[in-house]
């Protein structure tokens, strides 16, 4: 260890052919597997000895490896699915390689100033101002908690210390994603779901009964309104607008989560749905969903992020010098940003990928998978066997196999799994089982739709 000798170039050279082998094959839609059959297949790993690069290597490729399911193919259309570009993953082994601090300027400004580039284009797709400014954390679960933090932050800040001790309340809505609820839980909040309409979409009269219906002490205890800009159920997009007036009239803090349909943005087929999105104090999208880049990584955007290193910036005698004064600080610190201290440069293989390929291509990019689920509503439209359940809003398709049970569901979607067709599980909507796909890979084409839907026959 820690020698460079022949062995580490026979090494370099495996790595390097399996990670662009894996670049550029169709990757193999693989499975689950029990940890009974992993042990017996891939047997003791961990030894006094080693056991050798190579060794570790095989193991990896032909045991564990093929017991994940691979996200990034074209027909793995559950859940949100993901297709990180080459030029992404390609530099992801880059910033492995660089061991670079990026919680610090001063130790990893280079990168930093490289992040910041990736996250203007966000907040610039947002209608953010100049002065906006975040940070890439692991996902939208920790984007959504550190806004939130920031949020609270704010208002017990204005208040003086009168709401030091009281307990914090979100408005939300029923389409919001789990982790809001999570973020409550964690913070020890309360949540008020505002109900939304069929679809899932928080509209203008639910918020206003909502808020008529709070109790003044409640009212008071409010510091943020949360809405969704994708729902991760239906892909439906909240009245951003709305929710930006009860943020104003509420004097609280307005955050979007478009964890997966903030991607959206960048198309001009759909932009126009999310008015109101530019009002917003803080917004979070995982371009690791529905943006082409690789796991972990979620843009979290502050409308003031000195709002938020209020909130988040860690006070040592070993931090202290990174930031000698708060108050003159023109150091760009990701730490202070988020629930975090130590980081990788998380953003930079998304920065990579936009600066090789333009922005032009992402909007292609976007626009090509909203086509392609377009085209997969009007086949289910044309199927006698199914139903469309709404016009998709983004790239969310939900339908029913008409007559179907919801073991019969699950027993198809087993199947396709098992047979390496395809990865698409059941979802619920409105306490019924149905089915749901999720398009965000711009090789997933009509004809890997018509395939599934024709196994639904
Ligand atoms: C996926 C998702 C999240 C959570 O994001 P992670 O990156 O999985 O933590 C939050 N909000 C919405 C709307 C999502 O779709």
């Amino acid at each position: 260890m820690h020698q460079h000798d022949a062995s580490t170039e026979v090494l370099t050279q495996a790595i390097v052919d399996y990670a662009v082998d894996r670049v550029s094959m169709e990757p193999p839609l693989d499975g689950p597997r029990t940890p009974d059959e992993l042990a017996a297949e891939a047997g003791r790993t961990i030894t006094e000895e080693g056991l050798g690069g190579l060794e570790a290597l095989r193991v990896f490729g032909e045991v564990l490896a093929p017991a994940c399911i691979s996200v990034d193919h074209p027909r793995f259309l559950s859940f949100v699915p993901a297709a990180p570009t080459e030029a992404s993953i390609l530099f992801d082994l880059v910033v492995g390689a660089s061991s670079i601090y990026a919680g610090s300027w001063m130790e990893g400004g280079g990168a930093v100033f490289a992040e910041n580039e990736a996250l203007r284009y966000i907040a610039d797709l947002a209608g953010m101002s100049q002065a906006a400014g975040g940070v890439f954390v692991s996902g939208g679960t920790a984007g959504n908690l550190s806004a939130l933090i920031a949020a609270r932050h704010r208002w017990r800040t204005r208040a003086g210390g009168r709401l030091d001790r009281t307990r914090g309340l979100i408005i939300s809505s029923k389409g919001a994603h789990s982790s809001i609820a999570a973020a409550c839980r964690a913070m020890d909040a309360d949540e008020v779901s505002v109900t939304s309409d069929e679809e899932g979409r928080l509209h203008v009269e639910n918020l206003r009964d909502a808020l008529a219906a709070l109790s003044a002490e409640d009212r008071d205890r409010v510091f943020a309104v949360v809405a969704t800009c994708g729902t991760t159920n239906a892909g439906v997009i909240d009245d951003l607008d709305a929710a930006a007036d009860a943020a104003v009239e509420l004097g609280v803090w307005f955050h979007v989560d478009g964890a997966y349909g903030g991607a959206g943005l960048a198309a001009p087929s759909v932009r126009a749905r999310y008015h109101g999105i530019e009002r917003c104090d803080s917004f979070i999208v995982d371009p690791h969903k529905w943006l082409f880049a690789p796991f972990d990584c979620c843009a979290l955007v502050y409308a003031d992020p000195l709002a938020a290193r209020a909130a988040h910036r860690q006070h040592a005698e070993y931090l202290d010098v990174l930031h000698a004064d708060d108050e003159h600080d023109e150091q760009w610190n990701p730490s202070d940003f988020a629930h975090h201290l130590s980081r990788r440069a998380r953003g930079l293989p998304f920065w990579f990928s936009l600066a090789t390929y333009g922005t032009a291509a992402y909007r292609d990019a976007v626009e090509q998978t909203l086509t392609v689920t377009r085209a997969a509503a009007q086949l289910v439209r044309e199927a006698a066997q199914l139903e469309l359940i709404m016009e998709p809003e983004l790239s969310v398709v939900l339908f029913r196999r008409v007559g179907w049970t919801p073991a019969q569901y699950q027993a198809w979607s087993d199947r396709l799994l098992a047979e390496g067709t395809a990865f698409v599980v059941p979802t619920a909507w409105a306490g019924e089982t149905v089915l749901r796909i999720c398009v965000v890979n711009p090789r997933t084409t009509v004809d890997d739709i018509r395939l599934i839907l024709d196994s639904l026959a």
